[in-house]
């Protein structure tokens, strides 16, 4: 995060504007409607400042002085001469008043955002003072997504809030309340401007145990968050991960996609990579089933898709015996979002007319597998967790009649930023990732079509 937003209450706050042009006469509008006391240095005023605003401001009609710069809270710089600008940035930096020089990045100790105003909401969009173009048009489509009408639900969850705290004492009730009433008939009533009714309608919410009965139980949703690329996840994934009270991770889901959960939900690390279980598999299906007892909404967040060598199963059948309430979301397997970011087509018209997913992880060194089934030079092979198993399914391959010829491809990091893709035969691969020193998570693909990715690799 290159800046930290915040947001700064200037209430009768003494702010300093020095400047009086056009520019200026946007940050002093924009600091008198958050109910700045504003002073304004400059010799002259633009017929905006002088029509608009005169009357609201303290103008000192001169040249800026260095005595100027003390007590104030915020001080903006919007001249038209460089030295000026410079002087009030150094002058309010060695005092520690954040500061900032329209149009001069480097000059800033605090930049401001492009904005969304909805009353008590306010949205602030940055890119860190570097394409404010970009904040503009994101701000153009926050704008189109957000009805105006928002500001009054806003304005009446911020007046009931304490009276949201009496009556349901406990957090995760308070939460759920809010979120109902958002989801719900309530939030429509303001949306839509009809606010007394809306007004009336959450009153008795209060009222109504529809509302603030705790729920005995949770829910567990198990949310497949596909190969690593958070583009590839689906809305329902995302609209759960944005709900939730816990997330249960993998160590394939990477640090972006976790980013996107409900800021405030509790994440705990359930990683499993080979032998190093950080909790073996009982132990988080027991997790699953105290989390969801105790009420909360627990995210199951799983690499690829949950039912495809992710023990999704496994998982649900605990829940389901338990009678606690599930989802399950699929996901973009690896299979699928490896093979297409590396240009690898799974079937083709003249290569490979079925697909096989195997898991290739050895069982005390040894795959065992239905390797004449797997040998058919007119079938894909996708394997999952075969790194350390690919000399031995090379071999086999070979040993049951396909060619030392026959093309493979390793996709490390699938559709990841850091994405590796090799291609070799069966007979030159297990070389290859030694030299290559591939790293897992790995995804083979055996077959014809590998040969293809030469002319179909897009990314
Ligand atoms: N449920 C997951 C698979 C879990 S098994 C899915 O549907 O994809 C773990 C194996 O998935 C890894 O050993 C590797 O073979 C494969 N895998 C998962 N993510 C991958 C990625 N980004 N790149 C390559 N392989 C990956």
């Amino acid at each position: 995060m290159q800046n930290y937003p915040i947001f700064v209450d200037l209430k009768n706050q003494p702010c300093l504007v020095v400047g009086g042009g056009e520019v200026a006469a946007r940050k002093i509008r924009l600091q008198l409607s958050a109910g700045a006391k504003m002073t304004v240095i400059s010799p002259e005023l633009s017929k905006t400042v002088r029509n608009e605003m005169l009357d609201k401001i303290k103008h000192l009609p001169r040249e800026f002085q260095d005595s100027d710069i003390k007590g104030y809270r915020l001080i903006t710089a919007a001249t038209d001469d460089p030295d000026v600008n410079r002087r009030v940035s150094e002058l309010a930096q060695s005092l520690n008043i954040p500061v900032n020089v329209v149009d001069q990045p480097e000059l800033c100790s605090f930049i401001t955002p492009s904005i969304v105003d909805r009353g008590v909401v306010t949205i602030a969009i940055s890119t860190g003072g570097g394409a404010p173009v970009m904040a503009r048009d994101l701000r153009g489509k926050v704008e189109a997504l957000i009805p105006s009408n928002y500001s009054h639900m806003a304005q009446a969850m911020k007046d009931n809030r304490e009276k949201a705290k009496t009556v349901l004492p406990d957090e995760d009730q308070r939460r759920r309340f809010w979120d109902k009433v958002l989801e719900g008939e309530i939030a429509e009533l303001y949306l839509t401007g009809r606010l007394e009714q809306g007004a009336q309608a959450l009153a008795a919410a209060f009222e109504s145990t529809e509302y603030t009965k705790e729920d005995g139980i949770g829910e567990v949703w198990l949310v497949g968050a596909g190969p690593g690329d958070p583009d590839l996840l689906t809305f329902r994934a995302l609209r759960l991960m944005q709900q939730c009270d816990v997330v249960l991770h993998d160590a394939l889901v990477s640090d972006e996609i976790l980013n996107l959960c409900r800021r405030d939900a509790d994440r705990i690390y359930v990683g499993k990579r080979r032998a190093n279980h950080a909790v073996p598999q009982e132990g988080i299906n027991q997790l699953l089933v105290k989390l969801a007892k105790q009420g909360k909404r627990v995210v199951r967040l799983k690499g690829g898709d949950p039912f495809i060598f992710g023990r999704g199963g496994e998982e649900i059948e605990e829940l389901f015996e338990e009678k606690i309430p599930f989802q399950v979301v699929p996901g973009i397997t690896s299979a699928s979002g490896c093979a297409t970011y590396a240009g690898i087509p799974l079937t083709h018209r003249d290569h490979a007319q079925s697909v096989t997913f195997v898991a290739g992880h050895l069982k005390d060194g040894y795959a065992d597998l239905d390797w004449p089934h797997l040998a058919n030079p007119s079938q894909t092979l996708v394997i999952y967790m075969g790194l350390i198993g690919l000399p031995v399914i090379c071999e086999k391959l070979i040993e049951h009649g396909l060619s030392e010829d026959m093309p493979i491809a390793i996709v490390e990091k699938g559709t990841r930023p850091d994405q590796r893709v090799l291609i070799g035969t069966l007979a030159t691969m297990p070389e290859l990732i030694k030299t290559e020193k591939v790293q897992a998570p790995t995804l083979i693909i055996v077959g014809s079509v590998v040969s293809l990715q030469g002319k179909l690799s897009w990314m």
